[in-house]
Formats: C-alpha cells, structure tokens, sequence
C-alpha cells in the first residue's frame, strides 16, 4: 500500500477530532508528519543486565523467567499490589505491579520475558518496579522509540499510530529522492529510512537510516535555497553607481586589514553591479571584534553617495546604541545624517525620526526590530543591514526591506563557520568571511588541565576575584539528571557503546548542582550566582545584570553565556568537561573573556578524557583563529555542530527543519547533498560544480 502523506491524520482511525488537537500540538497534522515524527531517544532495551550485577537506580533490561503466579495484597491506601518472582539463574528479582491485574494472565509462570524498567535494591533484595515487557525471543529488537509527547497523548500512543502505517509488509512510502542519487551515494530506500529509524533493527540500521535522512533534509534544503535564489534573480535592484570613496577611508581612523579590504570589495562589487543581476544578499561573518561594523559602514557610506538611505538592525537596545554612537561620530565627519529609533526614546522624539525617514533628510537609521514597525517609511531605502543575523527571523528581514524597492541587504554573523560550510548552510545569501583580526588583540591565554589541577585553579579564579576580576564556569548540563536510561537519537551511531556513554554523560557537571557545591564548599565567601537556558526569560536577565554590575564574582552557567554578555571586568573561564564541546563552541565561549583591558584565561578541563580528546583540547591552547579551528572541528566532527548551533539561522533559510542533519558527522554527505541539489536546479542538468 503506497502512503500518502497528505492524507490528513484525522482521517487514520483512532484519531478523532480530540486526538488531532493534541497532535497538531505537537506540529503533526498529516501522516507525513507523523511519519517524519522522529524519536527523540530510544530504549535501550537489547542491553540486557543480570540480576547479580543489577544497580540500585538504573533503568536496565533483563531476561528473567517467571517462577510461581503473581501474589498480591492491597496497600493501606487501597492499591492492589502485584508481586511477580523471577530470576535469570545469577539471582531472583520480584517484579512488582500497581492495580493491573490482567498481568496475573499475561505474565505465566515457566515463561521468559524482557523487562525494562528501574531497579530497586537492597542488599541482595532486587526489584524491578512497573517495568515493561514482552516475552523474550532473539528476534526482539534492541532499541524502542521514544518519542516527543504532549499532555494527553503519550509517546505509547504515538508510537502505536506509526507502527499501524509501518507494520505492514506492503507499505510504502513515496520515494522523493532520484534514483541516480540513492544508487550513487548508496542510500536506503525512503521506505525502509522512515522504518528503521521508527522501529530500528540494529545499531547499523539506525546509523544508515540517519545518514539517508540527513541527506533528504540537506537535498531538500538547498534545493530550496538555490529555487528561492532562482526567483530573486528577476528582481528589480536598487541601481548603485560607482563613487568615490577616498573620503570615507580617510575618515576611518585606522588602516583596514587585508580582510576587510576583500570583504569591502566584495560588497562595493555586488552593489554597484550593473548587469541585471539581484539584489545584494551577502553575509560577512567574522569573529567579535574583527571589524565587521565597518564593512558595514561602508556600505552606507556607498549607498548615501548614491542618495539611498541604510537601515542598520540590531538585535538589542544596548547594541543598537553602540552602532549610533559609532556611527555618528563617523558619518558626521562625512556630512551624512545618522538617526537612532529604539522603543523607548520619548514619542515627539519618534516622530522627529520618522519624519527625518520620510523626507529622505536622514542617512542612515539604526534601531531594533522598532525600525520594522507600520510608522516607519523610507523616501528611498536602499540597504538594509541586519547585524547579529541570528536574532532575526527571515520575517522581519523582509518587512524591513519591503520598505524599500530593490534594497540591497548585508547580515553580519558572529560564529565563525568555514566558508566552504556557510556556502552550502547560507546557499541564498553570498558569503565573506573576514578571518583576521586587527592589529594588536590582547589574546586569550589558553590551557588544557585535568583533574589533578583542579586545586590550584580554584585558587587561580580566588586570586582573580581579590584582584577585582570577575570568572565564568562553565558546565555542559543543567541539572544532575536521573539516569533514565534513553539514548539521544542524536547520540547514535553504528559504533556506539551504551557504556561509555553512560560513563561519560553520568560524570558530567550540571550548573545547578555544581553552582550550589562551589558556592557552599569551594567558595564560600564569593558571590555565585548560576544561568541556564530553561530559567524564565525575567530570572535570565536580572542574574545577567548582577554579574554585569558586579553584584557576583562568579557566574555558573551553560552555553547561554555564548551570546549577549559583555562583562569587560570577567578575565577567566573555566570550561568543565571541555570534551563534551566542540571547539567551535569552545572558542565562542572563550569570547566572551578577554574583552576589558585585564590580562585573560581560560582553563579547559576534562575529567579523563581519551587521547583525542586531549589533543583536540590541545589545539585550543594554540589556536586562536575561530575560522582555522572551525575548519578543524569540521574535518573532526562532521557538520552536525554547526548545523546544531547555526539551527535558528539556517531555518530561516530553508522551510525545512534540519533534524536528522544535526547529527551529521560526515561533511562530504553535506557536500555532496549540495552538489546533487546544484545539479537539479541548474536548467541543462548538467552538474555545474561548486565543490571540488
Ligand atoms: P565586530 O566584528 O565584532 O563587529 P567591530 O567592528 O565592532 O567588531 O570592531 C571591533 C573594534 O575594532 C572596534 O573598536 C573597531 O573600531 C576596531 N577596528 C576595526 N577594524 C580595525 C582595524 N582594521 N584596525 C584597528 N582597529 C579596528
Ligand atoms: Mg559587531
């Protein structure tokens, strides 16, 4: 039975109209939808445990035979309680159950099961409490699906609704890839990706599966990007003509660097281009203080010459200040007239820029996404400049240029990305990339350490703050979590040992936890204070603004430090469990010291980490180019890092969402989906080549 994927999920039997509410909750409207529903972990159930050897805490699978039928009594709060005896040979083990009687029929004494569940143990008393189970046999698959869920409709239930479509023998599923492509870059077939990666046979299945998946995202993806580039080819352009910029050069009160020298031709090229040709769509990404802004700038600068206004959008108040005060002490001297809209200016204020926009006397505007509001019209936008391009979703892009006809745009990105990888990931922007920092940066001091160390630099960061200075911790988890037993989705491939990843992602600090030990065993006279993505945006902000004014000496936090702090005062960081990084990431966390006038550090250590490991660590303490390291991560790792962590950008790119990509190890894949795609778009069909 072929599936069609448009069917509405409705119309599967069993999902009425309350059902379809729950799941439309959960962004499943169509059996395509749930079909591409994927698990976000699995069970890990073929991992089987003996009794002997079971844990107190730990969810595991067992083989155990049921000894004698099920005993039960009723609790003093009126629960019937059932006691099932069993054992595997290396021990016994009763298996307990609450209220469901029907298991005196399905659990038969002399038979063998798999049960999965949590362990309770005392001594060498072991139970197993409400576990799952089926009656063993080999053929019972390792791995079960465990899938986002919403309130009402469990991932039980979900994963009955998908395997009613996959069970069947004779289903499938529309194949949306050529099969030149499938043949060439030896990928499962759509039919038998969707099955494995909802029901996986093996280790290798899902390893397959994910790499076909990946490759579906990415084909889709940039055959997208390259059609919506396609479109905007017939646009009209805001039509800039050559000027002189010799003044503008003068004005900048220092020399460029050969970077931005390229990045500014570049950008004069696109715009000044006369053949009929889109508008510019160029992204520059360059490290924090590589000297984006002026390549900005100059882009004003030449859109002004031509009688075009520039609007210039920030993503906080805070920086959208900064740009106006820098810009006006720029433009001024140039004659040009530089005007600020934020929110909270008074409103005569307000209109006083909106009608400084309107009659054309304004040059060039720097504001928020306030600058998108209905009030705000142009006599004639020609630019429109987006700085912190990740902040801003594609949306509010468009309105801005849609203020203008034929506005040329530049976004200014932070995180730096190999181009190679930005051009496949951007495909409907250009890129430049400016990889070299002006003269003279204050570099920060790197060093990997282990645990031995650990001492001495809890009294390296003690002697910073006497000293004034303020430090960062960083840790990769939030919480100590339970251990569940789920394996990410994400974490799987063909050579994965549940083990090691056990070891590993058990020994790992959480900033909560680890903020309350440091605060009340290692530092106990400083102020700690800790910051993790699931706070409430409020909390966020004002454990920001303490550490900003000085209110705390040390901040404990995840990642979310990456963006939006500045703390020039803050001149060490401490990574924990560095390994768990990419050094991509390694290095954005590492930005965010460094940035006052003090001498800086940052410590990476990691609790035992293999000899790669270690040297990958290792490159940190060298290295300091974020673009010669992101090109070391992605030989390394693969693209799923910078796929994962550029996730908001990319999406406003492509329609799709890259799921199964952000967990690519393999950057060729990503090429090659991205050659295949060139290939498909370009009119003649014949590969026009961009990667060699
Ligand atoms: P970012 O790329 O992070 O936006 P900025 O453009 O804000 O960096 O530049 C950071 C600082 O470096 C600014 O103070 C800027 O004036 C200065 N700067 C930029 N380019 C140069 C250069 N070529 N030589 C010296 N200083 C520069
Ligand atoms: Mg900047």
């Amino acid at each position: 039975m072929t599936v069609a994927l448009d069917t509405d999920i409705k119309r599967l039997s069993g999902v009425g109209s309350a059902v379809g509410a729950r799941l439309q909750k959960l962004g499943i409207t169509t059996v395509g939808s749930l079909l591409y529903h994927f698990p976000r972990a699995y069970e890990f159930r073929g991992n089987i445990k003996t009794v002997a050897s079971a844990e107190d805490g730990e969810t595991a699978s067992f083989v155990l035979t049921v000894t004698a039928p099920p005993t039960y009594a009723k609790t003093r709060s009126g629960l019937m309680i059932f006691k099932v005896p069993a054992g595997d040979g290396t021990g016994v083990c009763t298996v307990t159950f609450f209220n469901q009687a029907y298991i005196k029929n399905t659990l038969i004494a002399g038979v063998s099961y798999r049960f999965y569940g949590k362990v309770s143990r005392h001594g060498k008393h072991v139970e197993l409490h409400s576990p799952v189970y089926e009656p063993y046999s080999e053929t019972l698959l390792p791995l079960y699906p465990v899938y986002p869920a919403t309130e009402g409709f469990s991932s039980v239930r979900i994963n009955k609704l998908v395997s009613a479509i996959i069970d069947r023998a004779d289903t499938v599923i529309p194949e949306n890839l050529p099969a030149e492509v499938i043949e060439a870059e030896r990928l499962m077939s759509r039919t038998e990706a969707i099955r494995t990666i909802h029901h996986p046979s093996s280790l290798e299945a899902i390893a397959d599966a994910k790499r076909r998946l990946a490759f579906e995202e990415l084909f889709g993806f940039a055959l997208n990007a390259r059609r919506q580039r396609k479109t905007e080819d017939g646009l009209p352009r805001a039509p800039f003509h050559k000027c002189d910029c010799s003044a503008f050069k003068n004005a900048v009160g220092f020399e460029f660097t050969n970077a931005q020298k390229r990045v500014m031709n570049e950008i004069y090229a696109d715009l000044t281009s006369e053949d009929g040709r889109a508008p510019m769509r160029r992204m520059v990404s360059g490290d924090v203080g590589s000297g984006k802004t002026v390549c900005a700038q100059f882009a004003a600068y030449v859109a002004a010459e031509n009688g075009y206004q520039t609007a210039l959008m920030a993503p906080t108040e805070i920086l959208a200040r900064q740009h106006y005060e820098d810009c006006k002490k720029l433009f001024s001297a140039l004659g040009k007239t530089v005007c600020l809209l934020v929110s909270d200016i008074p409103a005569k204020k307000k209109n006083e820029v909106f009608e400084c926009l309107a009659s054309g006397e304004c040059d060039l505007v720097i504001g928020t996404h306030a600058l998108i509001t209905d009030k705000v019209n142009f006599k004639n936008l020609g630019l429109v400049v987006c700085d912190e391009q990740h902040r801003f979703g594609v949306g509010q892009r468009e309105a801005l240029l849609k203020k203008g006809e034929g506005s040329h745009m530049l976004v200014m990105s932070a995180t730096p990305i190999p181009r190679t990888l930005a051009l496949v990931l951007f495909g409907d922007l250009d890129v430049s990339v400016i990889d070299e920092m002006p003269p003279g940066r204050r570099t920060v001091r790197t060093a990997y350490r282990d645990e031995e160390s650990r001492d001495k630099i809890y009294d390296f960061i003690k002697a910073q703050v006497k000293e004034g200075r303020q430090a960062y911790i960083v840790c990769p988890g939030i919480e100590e979590t339970e251990d569940d037993g789920l394996i990410p989705l994400e974490a799987l491939s063909a050579d994965f040992s549940p083990d090691s990843y056990n070891k590993q992602v058990k020994k790992r600090k959480a900033a909560v936890n680890y903020a309350e030990t440091l605060s009340t065993e290692v530092f106990p006279d400083l102020r700690v204070g800790y910051l993790h993505g699931k706070m409430k945006g409020v909390q966020k902000s004002a454990v920001m603004k303490a550490f900003e004014r000085g209110e705390l000496d040390i901040l404990v936090s995840t990642t979310v430090i990456e963006v939006g702090i500045n703390v020039p005062n803050a001149s060490v960081m401490l990574v924990e469990d560095a390994d768990c990084f990419g050094l991509s990431q390694l290095h954005q966390l590492r930005g965010r010291v460094g940035r006052g006038k003090y001498a800086s550090y940052c410590i990476l250590m990691a609790n035992d980490p293999g000899q790669n490991a270690v040297s990958r660590l290792k490159i940190m303490e060298r290295e300091n180019n974020g673009y010669k390291i992101a090109e070391f991560d992605l030989k390394q790792r693969g693209p799923g890092d910078f796929i994962r962590d550029n996730g908001e950008k990319i999406r406003q790119h492509g329609a799709l969402k890259l799921r199964m990509a952000g967990a690519l190890d393999d950057a060729q894949l990503l090429y090659r989906a991205f050659e295949w795609a060139e290939k498909y778009t370009s009119e003649d069909g014949n590969a026009a080549r961009i990667f060699n």
